[in-house]
């Protein structure tokens, strides 16, 4: 499983269990009470939600259309090199093959996930006559930056194994309470909107170009000293 360990979920101090789900971290009342508006909407359905009805079965998010929030629901895994819940009829009875959206990073700091996140929904969103997903409307106050339409949901997957070169074999893991701000915030900002994000960015490419410089000098000198020991 993920490497959460007693982490708050706001501050990354050591937490305490929330006692609802018994899910997520929190340090204290002030980081439970920054959190609360997000992660009550998952809470107290957690438990329900907690164990597979059977063997091969991913724990999604899914964002109803109709409904006001979101909800745990449990999947069939589609066992391929890119791990995914098997979608069956949850886009619609005309069963769209869906498309795919991945979070990797985090939207408002752009550190690196433990964990994939992908986005799944229907890829004719805009021409199909899909409705506006009401519970992704809620969810973003009103200001999704994607034009959410439809049935969609959110799956999380890990790099399990490297096997050849630049292949990595995904597995499918359940998502839980602790992920759901970052949902928020990539629902709501996108990936590279937040400027904590472009700084971070700025930072790794300089930090890259620095190692490449350093790289190259190297290499020049082991050439160097090469040409000196030719005969
Ligand atoms: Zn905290
Ligand atoms: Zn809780």
């Amino acid at each position: 499983m993920l490497p959460v360990g007693n982490q708050c979920a706001v501050c990354s101090e050591p937490g305490k269990l929330c006692a609802g789900c018994k899910n997520i971290r929190y340090c204290g009342v002030e980081c439970q009470q920054a959190d609360w508006k997000v992660h009550k909407l998952l809470c107290r359905t957690f438990n329900d939600a907690r164990d597979a009805p059977s063997p091969n079965m991913v724990r999604v998010i899914e964002f109803p259309v109709n409904e006001t929030k979101p909800k745990f629901r449990w999947m069939p895994i589609d066992f391929d090199l890119f791990c995914r819940p098997l979608e069956g009829d949850f886009f619609g009875p005309d069963k769209p093959v869906p498309s795919i959206q991945s979070i990797n990073a985090h939207p408002k700091t752009g550190k690196l996930l433990p964990l994939t996140i992908t986005f799944m929904f229907r890829d004719n969103l805009l021409k199909d006559g899909s409705l506006p997903n009401k519970s992704v409307y809620n969810f973003t106050n009103g200001r999704p930056l994607n034009d959410a339409r439809g049935p969609v949901l959110f799956y999380g997957s890990i790099p399990e194994v490297e096997a050849e070169a630049g292949w990595k074999i995904f597995d499918c893991v359940d998502l839980d309470t602790i992920r759901l701000n970052v949902i928020k915030d990539w629902l709501t900002l996108g990936t590279d909107a937040a400027p904590e994000r472009r700084a971070y960015q700025e930072r790794n490419s300089a930090e890259a170009t620095a190692a490449a410089v350093a790289n190259r000098d190297s290499a020049l000198e082991t050439l160097r000293k090469r040409l000196e020991e030719m005969p």
